[in-house]
């Protein structure tokens, strides 16, 4: 294979990039600054017929214990900036979303508030559409910048197939920068909003833990009875459950922490038993919310992962 582009480091471990900090390596890793950067750094992974992942904050991001085979993407420089036009936020996809909520506020801005307790990229919010306190991406988004080995080009929400905690992303397709049209408002209520939106989440959530937040989405199955996740794996015994070096969080039964020494292999036999211990207790079928990055078995993704497993909705293949 040619010299890959400068840069390009090989076999970079991915669990540094990650919030749970579980995982192997990338074969491939480079950062990417610049939309130019990042063109040439997918059109060099299309000649060399290799995967393309990109990893944001990794909050939402479970690697395979093996690695990533192919080239592993993280925006930053310019495609991290944020920048104002008027009552506009442009930013890169590896931007920060509680810093852009935060910027916002400063500025008089509102209507991302929402972005002040999830501890993501704006790429990475935009592919899970993310959202807390009933904020909505899609109403603030205005357009996003997309990188792929199929070229670049600029989408509107629209176009980008948003339903609960999810997009129709392609797994190799990435938003490189995004723009949000917020609306003026005075900034003492902007960040009034924000520090009470902190407050709750502190209360409800644990903090300091090595964590990729909600393990699973929230059902709307009848068989849940309006019941949260969260809810149906603390009624199915499952609070503080340990598998390795992984648990069901004592605070929060739908969150997953890494205790120091878990493997991915550890959270996703932990996230296979939850689903079975819920699915018999409730007759309900638990769907992932987080990620997945490299070669997770078939058996593995089914058991633990749940009806998408293994789609482009449910993992990103590599
Ligand atoms: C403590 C905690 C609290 C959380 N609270 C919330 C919450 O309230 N609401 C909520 O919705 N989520 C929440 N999350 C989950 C997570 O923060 C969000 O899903 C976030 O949007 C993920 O962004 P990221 O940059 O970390 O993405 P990553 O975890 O790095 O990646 C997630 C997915 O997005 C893809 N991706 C990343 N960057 C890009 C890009 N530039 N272009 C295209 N695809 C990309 C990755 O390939 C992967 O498929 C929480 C997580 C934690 C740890």
């Amino acid at each position: 294979m040619p010299q890959p582009p400068p840069g390009v480091q090989s076999d970079y471990p991915l669990s540094r990039l990650t919030t749970v900090r579980t995982g192997g390596p990338a074969e491939y890793f480079a950062r990417a600054g610049t939309i130019a950067a990042l063109e040439r750094l997918v059109a060099w992974a299309a000649a060399e017929e290799l995967e393309v992942g990109v990893v944001g904050s990794g909050s939402n991001l479970l690697v395979a214990d093996q690695g990533v085979r192919g080239l592993v993407v993280k925006l930053d420089k310019d495609l991290s900036k944020i920048e104002f036009d008027g009552p506009r936020i442009h930013c890169g996809g590896g931007a920060r979303l509680p810093a852009v909520s935060a910027k916002a506020a400063q500025a008089g801005l509102a209507g991302i508030e929402f972005g002040v307790n999830i501890p993501g990229t704006v790429g990475g919010a935009v592919r899970m559409n993310a959202n807390a306190y009933g904020g909505e991406l899609a109403r603030v988004l205005e357009w996003v910048d997309i990188v792929s080995p199929g070229g670049s080009d600029r989408r509107v929400p629209d176009q980008l197939g948003f339903a609960y905690r999810r997009s129709d992303l392609g797994p190799h397709e990435i938003v490189a920068r995004a723009s949000f049209a917020l609306t003026p408002a005075p900034p003492e209520e902007v960040k009034a909003t924000l520090a009470d939106m902190r407050a709750r989440r502190k209360a409800a959530q644990p903090s300091g833990i090595k964590t990729f937040g909600s393990t699973f989405k929230n059902p709307d199955h009848p068989r849940a009875g309006g019941k949260t996740a969260g809810q149906l794996l603390d009624a199915a015994g499952c609070r503080g459950l340990r598998i390795g070096g992984a648990s069901f969080s004592a605070k929060h039964a739908n969150f997953v922490e890494n205790h120091g020494e878990a493997t991915t292999a550890d959270v996703i036999a932990l996230m296979a038993e939850g689903r079975r211990q819920v699915r018999e207790r409730f007759g309900v079928e638990l769907e992932a919310e987080v990620q997945t990055l490299g070669p997770i078995g078939a058996e593995q993704l089914e058991s633990a992962f749940g009806p998408h497993a293994g789609t482009a909705e449910g993992s990103v293949p590599a």
